[in-house]
């Protein structure tokens, strides 16, 4: 049984009071919060256990390089990847999809040539390929959502041209909640030998994830959104892209040998993953994924869409507000405008003071934010501890905005 209320005694934060009210953490499409484990594992990391990794050959190097490799696996089972030396070590998402930008479509992508982006892909998945258009002449072509928010994956195929090399696309909207179809999509492309880029970012929080099934080439998730810390993350390259891809940032760790004249790379992964990286974090971010895993991904996923169905027929009730991205299957992601009555940072503001924290602003989605002729939303997000009662809470606050502004 999903017992949420001893699932919450797990995350100490959630125990605490904001301006005087239990607080209610909607935020998490933003950042999750840490359960005790993954607090513990970061303490005992620098406390009893820290060393840099990979250089020394003594006691606490070596336990430390062998819990921080140890992660590989972990996060490999986590997205069903077939092999850890497939997993590359990043910061985020951020850095995962710079490393496909630089280290992929740089020196394999030509003038003209084309990548394919849905509208509501956030900024992180966008402003890369925005230096490729002005650096290296490639063309975006954007692909819209419908007015349910919904991406329909015939209409992503159908934008495949001869000169398409990549479709890189989020796997679910941190914006509107709306899943997309990447597996018809990864089907159809790799048909005509167009690559994709899946942006994880959201959908390895709310449903379990498998790049074997998917078929995608790159997968990048960030480990601060699955519970973990802050600056820890991976991503998913398929081997054959791996052999692709030149080197990303240099520096230590990612080089086999370096003479003054002569340089030669270490194999994958080490080979984009330059310099100290951060040990600490992806051990605690191996831990939160165990501590996801224990509970059951279909379990969570099962337990967010009850809490989506609940939150969706409670503001439904809200006449008053406008929510973006109805379409059935979404996760537990709401945005929302109060039909023009109140800014987005006003009614956020308002909820804060009854404790509720939620998301205002454009949530780095601008094209996005375009396309629904909107300028920012607020976002409730929910995550693996949150309650149908947290949803009452979220209303009640509403209410009073509306008193407010309404
Ligand atoms: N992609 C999506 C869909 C996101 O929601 C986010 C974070 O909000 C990112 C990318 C960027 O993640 P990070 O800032 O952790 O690198």
């Amino acid at each position: 049984m999903y017992d949420v209320e001893a699932i919450r005694r797990d995350f100490p934060i959630l125990a605490r009071e904001v301006n005087g009210k239990p607080l209610v953490y909607l935020d998490n499409g933003a950042s999750a919060q840490k359960p005790q484990v993954v607090i513990d594992a970061v303490t005992r990391g620098y406390a009893e256990e820290y060393a840099n990794v990979h250089r020394g050959l003594h006691y606490l190097s070596n336990l430390a390089t062998d819990k921080y490799e140890a992660v590989r696996g972990i996060i490999a089972r986590f997205l069903g990847a077939p092999d850890p030396e497939e997993i590359v070590y990043t910061t985020g998402t951020t850095m995962g999809i710079n490393l496909v930008a630089y280290g992929w479509a740089m020196p394999n992508l030509e003038p003209g040539d084309e990548i394919i982006l849905s509208v509501m892909e956030h900024h992180a998945n966008i402003v890369p390929w925005h230096f490729l258009r002005e650096r290296q002449g490639v063309t975006i072509k954007w692909v819209d959502v419908d007015s349910t928010g919904a991406l329909d994956p015939q209409a992503v195929i159908d934008a495949i041209g001869p000169k398409t090399k990549l479709i890189a696309i989020t796997h679910l909207s941190n914006v509107l909640g709306t899943v997309v179809d990447v597996k018809t999509i990864c089907a159809a492309a790799r048909e005509k030998g167009v690559r994709v880029l899946v942006d994880g970012s959201q959908a390895a929080v709310h449903m379990p994830v498998n790049v074997a099934e998917i078929g995608c080439d790159f997968y990048a998730i960030t480990g601060h959104k699955l519970y973990g810390p802050s600056a820890s993350g991976a991503i998913w390259i398929a081997r054959e892209r791996m052999d692709e891809m030149q080197p990303f940032m240099g520096g230590g760790d990612m080089i086999r040998e370096v003479h003054k004249d002569e340089i030669t790379w270490n194999d994958p992964p080490m080979k984009f993953e330059a310099g100290t990286p951060g040990i600490v974090q992806q051990i605690g971010l191996g831990v939160a994924l165990e501590y996801m895993m224990a509970l059951g991904l279909d379990n969570i996923a099962a337990h967010e869409n009850r809490l989506r169905d609940y939150a969706r027929a409670k503001l439904d009730g809200l006449n008053w507000i406008s929510v973006q991205g109805t379409t059935p299957d979404k996760a537990a992601i709401f945005s929302f405008t109060m039909n023009g009555a109140a800014h987005a940072h006003d009614i956020s503001t308002i909820l804060d003071k009854k404790g509720v924290a939620v998301r205002a602003g454009h949530h780095c989605a601008g094209p996005l934010m375009d396309h629904m002729g909107v300028t920012a939303t607020c976002r409730a997000s929910f995550g693996l501890y949150n309650t149908e009662g947290e949803v009452d809470a979220l209303v009640d606050a509403l209410e009073l905005a509306n008193e407010l502004f309404g």
